[in-house]
Formats: structure tokens, sequence, C-alpha cells
């Protein structure tokens, strides 16, 4: 029996077919249009409906990048299923380089959403009507916030086993066993059985290059382990992630300058010093120790800190600590090297 073409926003995208629909959203205060363009792999043959999303907070820019290289894989035109890319969600938060909506929200507290609700729930509704309603599965990609960056991670309900089994075929060297979060797009997801897991790398406003290749590869290898693309024929080895026990920010004790501080994905042990802060105007200097060991998944960039602020994001692990550091290592030497970008 032959597919049904896919419908969207008015077109009919045909089996075998790529199309961009525009989801229209509420205008801007300057009367310009506005819309949220869809990008559409429709399959010849059937299979999984997989959405991809980016900047659901309008300054994550990493997976804005994902999705690009993403459309142009060439084995696209061998899909099974339909692929849905959205590369900006949160159109408005983009357009002012922010994280939030006009109306001061965070959209990924907001699912559902609403169709008479405010702005944010509004742009909320939508997305779960026209993609999330009709999807198997989900990735959807973020950065840290600004000035704040993140080790290639993988956040999923790791107790559910199909989403754990999803989760472990994107192979990032970290995972975080999250549970829904109240109001986030994952929560949603959940809630419709779409399978879904959130990807965190990188900073706000930056590209990271690594955070960037080790994204596309991972939604590649999430899309073989689902059967919308092929298994790759050379075997490459794939990394087996560790999930972390737990994980919480240390602050700083002072306010001040920060100096010489460890970078993402070093192993620390109880004690270590994680950097210092010193004073501007004198020679008092305060280091920040680690209370306990773990892998840095997570710090502030800035070189001004204020007492009480987030500073470094450390994972605890049930395993030996040295083999996560060693595969996060090896994890950043692949993606860094100067492979040619199109898997095998
Ligand atoms: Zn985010």
């Amino acid at each position: 029996m032959a597919r049904e073409s896919f419908s969207i926003a008015g077109i009919e995208v045909a089996p075998g077919s790529t199309a961009t629909a525009s989801l229209p959203l509420p205008k801007l205060n300057s009367h310009t249009e506005l819309n949220m363009p869809v990008h559409v792999v429709h399959g010849k043959t059937a299979g999984p409906t997989l959405f991809v999303s980016a900047a659901v907070h309008g300054d994550e820019l990493n997976g804005v990048e994902i999705c690009q290289r993403l459309l142009e894989y060439s084995s696209l035109k061998r899909l099974r299923g339909t692929l849905l890319v959205i590369p900006v969600v949160n159109v408005y938060g983009m357009i002012h380089q922010t994280r939030y909506l006009p109306d001061r929200r965070d959209l990924n507290r907001t699912f559902p959403g609403s169709e008479t609700g405010s702005l944010a729930g509004r742009l909320a509704s939508l997305f779960m009507r026209e993609i999330v309603a009709r999807s198997t599965h989900g990735i959807d990609l973020h950065t840290g916030a600004v000035l704040r960056s993140n080790l290639p991670q993988i956040r999923a309900n790791l107790e559910d086993p199909a989403t754990a089994e999803f989760a472990r075929a994107f192979g990032v060297p970290v995972m975080l066993n999250s549970p829904l979060r109240d109001g986030s797009l994952r929560e949603a997801a959940a809630s419709h059985n779409v399978i879904s897991l959130l990807y965190e790398a990188g900073e706000a406003l930056r590209y990271d290059e690594i955070a960037i290749r080790a994204g596309y590869h991972g939604v590649i290898q999430a899309m073989r382990h689902i059967g919308m693309l092929r298994a790759s024929k050379t075997s490459r080895r794939t990394v087996d992630p560790f999930v972390a026990r737990t994980s919480s920010w240390i602050r700083a004790p002072e306010s001040g300058m920060v100096r010489e501080t460890v970078p993402l994905g070093r192993q620390v042990a109880k004690g270590d010093v994680l950097g210092h802060i010193s004073d501007p105007y004198s020679s008092y200097q305060v280091s920040i120790v680690s209370p306990y060991r773990g892998i840095v998944i997570g710090r502030s960039e800035s070189p001004i800190t204020h007492e009480g602020e987030a500073m470094f994001h450390i994972a605890r692990f049930g395993t030996d600590v040295d083999e996560v550091e060693e595969t996060v290592d090896s994890f950043q030497q692949t993606h860094s090297d100067e492979i040619p970008d199109e898997p095998d």
C-alpha cells in the first residue's frame, strides 16, 4: 500500500520528498508577520516520526547549526519514516538574543500551553498540536545559559526503558537521569507517549564545534537506532555512556574575580581546588574547593562572580571516575580531529 503524504500548515509532502512548512505565529508588535519554519523530510517507506527541535530557549544556538547539518546529510534520501526539523522554536527569543519570550516567560516551563493562554502558552500549544502530537520520538537541543557552558550530555527519563535505549544510542559519554520537569517540552511529549530526550552542550550565543559535531552525530545515531536510517557500514566505535548518580553546583564562596579554573570534562577529587577567587583591590584570594569526587559537566565562563553564584556543575558516578574521564577525553578528541564531518 502506498504511503500517504504528510500534511502540515496547508501543504502536502509526498512520500520520498522534502518541503518546508511555515506555522503562523502571533505577529510582532511592529505588525511584522512571523512564522515558525518546519522542515519535513517524508520518507518513501513508513517508520517512526521524529522531531528535532532547537532554540526553545532563543539564545541557545548550537542546536540551530546541528539542524542545518542534519538537513544536509545525504543519507536522508533513504529515510524511513518522517523527520520534522524545527531549527528555531522560540523565534521571538532568537530575534532579541534571549532565552525568554517577549512576555518574559520561559517556553520550556509553559508546555503544553493553551490556544487562549499567554504568548508562550500559545506557542507551546501550537508546537504540541502540529509537531509533538504527530511524532513518535523527539530530540530537543539545548545549551547552557549565557556565560555558562555544558559538557555534551543527555538528560532523559532513564527509568523508562525505551527512552533509556534511545538516549544510550545518542552516544555521548555522560547521561543524567532527569525526572520530567514541570512545564517542559519533554514532560508534555511524554504525556503523548513520545519518546524524547534533551541534548545539552556548549554555551548560549556561541557556536561550539565539538558540541555541534557531537550533537549532529548523536541525532544520526539515535535515528539509526530506531530504524530511520540504515546502520553504518563501517564499525566506528560508539561511546558507551555513563549515567551520573547525582550532580550539583558548587557555588562561589566569595565575590570577586575568577582565576585558574578547571576545564569541562576534568576529574576532580574531594578537596581539589577548582579555581580561585581574588580581590582586585588587594592580595586576598580564596579557593573554590570540590566537596566530592566527580567530573566537571558544567561551569561558569565569566571572569567575575558574586558570592553564591553557581560556578561548577559536578556529576558523581557510581562507577570508576577514571573510566568516565578517559571516555570523555577520547570523545572530545574524536570530535575535535580534522575528520570529514559526514558520518560513515
Ligand atoms: Zn535551554
